[in-house]
């Protein structure tokens, strides 16, 4: 008799192992299947960016829901830790969406996050030493930071062990299996395993998982590039996480000692996720200096230290695809579009509601179904900063 389990997780980033954590406490038999090793992808990549500033109400939404557990995560999820740094976050746009980010913050507040409109002078005083002549207002949440997404995910993991789960690394899912119009479990390099329920939580191999059960998903590899640079001699690090519009970067502290930095332009969509990581040209480091020092000149007398490259799966609307879809008893968590560290608590909260007692009350997910490309109802965030801003 092969494996059983009553829900089989296909992949162990931080989405599966959130999902993983969530049902196993509640005595679910969950395994977790990975082809290589626990974070190995988007999750090991990630800038672990935890703000709640998004256009879009569900997302923000979702984002406030997880927040708790960056913050208490002892007491949440109780094993490991995320290593969340409370730093601070800010939202720094052009004034052509100066309004956009007003009804964005409006929005935010009513959702009960902590939110503010700022201006210049409170920008130079959050981000010492910054151009702020073209800031008219920017959004800051101070409850914001950043955490550890590869010790958030082992964490994870660690805790839904603790309640039974297991892990398989190693182990590539080669196709859902079915019996009729049900899942009968999956396919692996190791052997079969039976469960009425699967997940897919391939992250940029999600669409290629889901093909193997007759269900397409529009999911294609999104590439994005970081890098490390050495802050100035005696700097601190003491600086918030940053989004900035207007230059189309990101950067934060990392530590006391390093910024970590991240275009918001020119990441590469599409090819194949088993394509090889391109090491990172000269040009796009150049750009990513050009972009920091013209916000925070100080940084010219920064290092670089290193750079590496993720990518993550991305959906036509850039969210994130979730729920039941296709053969009864296969489930989507995937499609999430470069932005789905900081949302994977409530996420795996929800989806597991949605799985064990027919729908998610923590966060309703309902609005990233599948099925919304299908009837033409894409998620378009109410005031955007620009045509491809998340
Ligand atoms: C460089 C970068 C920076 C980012 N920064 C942020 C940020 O600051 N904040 C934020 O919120 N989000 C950020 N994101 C996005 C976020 O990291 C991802 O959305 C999130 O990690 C996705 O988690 P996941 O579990 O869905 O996917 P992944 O972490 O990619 O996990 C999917 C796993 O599935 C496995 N797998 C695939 N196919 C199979 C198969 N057939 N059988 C078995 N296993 C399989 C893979 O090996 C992989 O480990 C960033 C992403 C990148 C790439």
């Amino acid at each position: 008799m092969g494996e059983t389990a009553d829900v089989v997780i296909v992949g162990a980033g931080v989405q599966g192992a959130s999902l993983a954590f969530h049902l196993a406490r509640r005595g679910t038999a969950v395994v977790v299947v990975e082809r290589e090793s626990v974070a190995s992808g988007a999750t090991g990549r990630s800038s672990g960016f935890v703000r709640m500033h998004y256009d879009l109400e569900i997302e923000s939404r979702t984002a406030w829901a997880s927040y708790p557990y960056f913050r208490d995560w002892d007491a949440m999820v109780g094993d490991g830790a995320c290593d969340f740094v409370r730093t601070g976050f800010l939202q720094l746009v052009t004034p052509v969406h100066a309004d956009a980010l007003r009804a964005n913050v409006a929005m935010h507040i009513d959702l009960g996050i902590s939110s503010r409109l700022v201006g210049p002078a409170d920008v130079a005083d959050l981000l010492p030493g910054a151009i702020t002549d073209d800031i008219e207002v920017a959004a800051y949440e101070p409850e914001s930071g950043y955490a550890d997404p590869a010790a958030t995910t082992a964490g994870f993991l660690a805790a839904a062990r603790r309640h039974g789960a297991r892990v398989l690394q190693g182990r590539r899912v080669a196709g859902v299996t079915l019996t009729g119009d049900r899942v009968a479990g999956v396919e692996t390099s190791g052997g079969a395993i039976s469960a009425p329920v699967v997940v897919d939580a391939a992250g940029a191999w999600a669409a290629e998982l889901a093909r193997t059960a007759g269900v397409d998903v529009p999911v294609e590899a999104w590439r994005h590039d970081t890098a490390y640079f050495g802050l100035p001699a005696g700097h601190g690090g003491r600086f918030p996480v940053v989004i900035d519009d207007a230059r189309q970067v990101y950067f934060r502290p990392e530590g006391r000692e390093l910024m970590l930095v991240g275009l918001e332009s020119g990441n590469e969509v599409g090819g194949s996720p088993d394509r090889p990581l391109a090491p990172q040209s000269e040009a796009t480091i150049g750009t990513m200096v050009d972009a920091v020092c013209a916000r925070v000149p100080w940084m010219a007398n920064g290092t670089f230290r290193t750079a590496h490259g993720g990518q993550d799966g991305i959906s036509p609307d850039q969210h994130a695809i979730i729920g039941p879809a296709g053969p009864d008893g296969l489930f989507l968590d995937c499609g999430h579009s470069g932005t789905g560290f900081k949302t994977a608590p409530a996420i795996g909260a929800s989806l597991a509601e949605w799985i064990l007692d027919g729908a998610p009350m923590t966060v309703d997910l309902a609005p990233f179904s599948l099925e919304r490309f299908a009837i033409g109802r894409p998620l378009v965030g109410e005031h955007p900063y620009g045509p491809l801003w998340r």
